[in-house]
């Protein structure tokens, strides 16, 4: 076990009982202060390290570090240097934040390292490369096979195959706070062979959640699954926005385009592989059994429970959705084996999310798609207004964390408010 994932260390930061960021998770993320410089940061409790502080005042090795790699727009230049860098980098801070020393507890620079996470902005955490989507979840591709083919057979043939993706867009992806318009695209009205122009009208979220790559091997070369978790830094929860109305029409015979890229939301705290470790967990048995290459050992599937609220303008949050990333068929290090298997080069910051997640019953399901099951049932939100899909100055909140019985980790908060259409 990593000393940071010990359940018994202990900060000396105070640190609220129900707090996601305790001393074993400390996440990364790209902070500023006052519309400043933006630098690393991790968070703990409701605070924030400033990492290009903690660096400058010579708690970290200036033979494995720069102080670039901490002041930096992205995070980018710091995954460049690898796991073993990174995951002694977390260790070390873990170390300085806790009761085995009190070396920064009592520097009188404390107030320019440490700060309230109230007084910050945070920001995208990387630089995104390229952008994947996997179809992962079986509960959410039977539904869909269910509403839009035949329920009889409801997967396509090589769904238990091939973890299903396709490559989205990155310049699109927004941190959490940053609000959408709602997009404008061409849709076919029912019974028209006609297509019009205009503001969709049937906007949904997609509960997700990415991982972040630390970079791959040469073009040509491959991953495999026993290795693919060295190259994965860490996991955000991600909100793919979808427009169902336009995708309904445009997404033959090349799959989706205007009704996916216009926003996908993440949230700006990364948790690292080693703060989710204990929280790994075993997947479905595959059958039928898989190709060896994507064969693995261990556990690979994580324990994250993800709940999804929709906030009207001037109500209370209500929620829609309760999920868990263990649903998932197919597993982080599956998906990127199946993506280098052709040769396929990965790069640092690349993203890579997992479909939407539903789980086995309409409570846990992960779009609105489903839960209004194709719009033809609504829910009631807490101000007493229905929805089948999301309306303008609704903000959508997704949340996640994981818990055993000695400690509770977590991603912080993903919101996203739609704004009516440009
Ligand atoms: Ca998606």
């Amino acid at each position: 076990m990593l000393e940071s994932n010990n359940p018994r260390r202990q900060s000396w930061v105070e640190i609220p009982e129900d707090s996601d960021f305790p001393i074993q998770n400390l996440p990364f993320g790209i902070l500023s202060r006052n519309g400043g410089i933006k630098k690393v940061g991790v968070a703990i409790g409701n605070y924030a390290v400033d990492l290009s502080a903690l660096y400058d005042f010579g708690y970290l090795d200036p033979h494995e570090f720069s102080h670039d790699h901490f002041q930096n727009d992205y995070l980018n230049d710091l995954l460049s240097l690898g796991k073993e860098k990174v995951r002694a980098l977390r260790e070390r801070i873990s170390f300085l934040l806790s009761t085995d020393s009190n070396e920064l507890k009592n520097d009188t620079k404390l107030n320019q390292i440490l700060f309230k996470a109230s007084e910050l902005d945070m920001h995208l955490p990387v630089k995104i490369g390229d952008y994947t989507d996997f179809y992962s979840s079986e509960d959410h591709a039977r539904n869909v096979g269910k509403m839009f083919r035949d329920p009889e057979n409801a997967l396509l043939p090589n769904w238990k195959h091939i973890p299903v993706g396709y490559h989205g867009r990155s310049s699109s992806i927004i941190p959490s706070g940053v609000a959408i318009h709602r997009p404008k695209g061409q849709t076919i009205p029912k019974d028209s062979d006609q297509p019009i122009f205009g503001p969709s009208k049937l906007l949904d979220f997609e509960l997700e959640m990415a991982f972040i790559t630390y970079p791959g091997k040469e073009l040509g070369d491959s991953i495999s699954t026993s290795e693919a978790e060295d190259y994965i830094f860490g996991m955000v929860i991600m909100n793919d926005w979808s427009a169902r109305d336009i995708q309904k029409w445009e997404y033959v015979p090349l799959g989706p385009f205007l009704a996916k890229n216009f926003a996908s939301s993440i949230s700006t705290w990364i948790v690292t592989m080693d703060a989710l470790e204990p929280f790994q967990t075993s997947g479905p048995v595959q059958d039928p059994e898989v190709l060896s290459y994507l064969k693995y050992e261990g556990n690979h599937h994580y324990d994250i429970h993800l709940d999804v609220m929709i906030k009207p303008e001037n109500a209370e949050p209500t929620i829609v959705s309760q999920s868990n990333y263990k649903h998932m068929y197919w597993n982080m290090a599956q998906q990127l084996a199946h993506h280098t298997v052709n040769g396929c080069n990965i790069h640092g910051g690349d993203m890579m999310a997992s479909g939407t997640i539903s789980g086995p019953t309409p409570d846990s399901f992960g779009s609105m798609l489903e839960i209004s099951w194709q719009g033809t049932k609504s829910i009631t939100l807490s101000d007493g207004t229905e929805r089948k899909f999301i309306q303008d100055k609704d903000t959508v909140i997704m949340k996640g964390y994981c818990h055993n019985e000695d400690v509770r980790i977590g991603f912080g908060e993903l919101s996203t408010k739609v704004l009516p259409s440009k």
